[in-house]
């Protein structure tokens, strides 16, 4: 399917969906009711497994994601979105949730970088990044243990400087067949 027939279907479905006023069994508020912000990979297999396995309903929760759930920077904007979730939107408790089988395990930027040159990506370009003070290799690193890069998530979370006291931040990582969660780190134990 091409792009465009793609948008154009989308754009028919969504014309009939407001007319028929589809919308009214999701209607509710910015503030979640569950109190809680999750932080979960982008995986096509996790876009409805992951609220059904987890009883989330639309409005429950605040919502970020990202390749990988990872946090790979204290002042990026994943970490943005969890501080205004918890400061400006009523959050309380935090959720990483990686999961088995992630494109981000095991990603080396090698092959990326050789996939960028196949479509047109400059050497030159290439190299200017690297003078001009971009790490490209750690930037387009993914992780190699799914439960140590949850656990490195959780501390840059929990130990964030703008992070308030007493807000629980758990880690978990799911199973994108069944569903199934493995607790990596509890936050209410400490
Ligand atoms: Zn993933």
């Amino acid at each position: 399917m091409t792009g465009k027939k793609m948008l154009n279907d989308i754009l028919e479905f969504n014309k009939q969906f407001v007319e028929n006023r589809e919308y009214e069994k999701y209607e509710t508020t910015k503030f979640p009711k569950k109190k809680m912000v999750v932080l979960t990979c982008m995986d096509t297999r996790l876009l409805e497994l992951l609220p059904k396995a987890l009883n989330l309903n639309n409005g429950d929760i605040k919502l970020v994601k990202n390749a990988g759930a990872i946090v790979s920077h204290p002042f990026g904007s994943i970490m943005r979105s969890i501080l205004i979730a918890v400061f400006e939107l009523q959050a309380d408790e935090v959720m990483v949730i990686a999961h088995h089988d992630c494109g981000m395990s095991g990603l080396k930027a090698g092959p990326v970088i050789e996939s960028m040159k196949k479509r047109g990506i400059s050497e030159e370009k290439l190299e200017t990044l690297k003078y001009a003070g971009v790490d490209f290799e750690e930037w387009l690193h993914g992780f190699d243990n799914v439960q140590e890069s949850v656990v490195h998530s959780v501390n840059t979370i929990k130990y964030h400087p703008l992070m308030p006291e007493g807000v629980p931040v758990h880690g978990l990582v799911i199973d994108p067949k069944t569903g199934k969660l493995d607790l990596i780190v509890n936050g209410y134990e400490d």
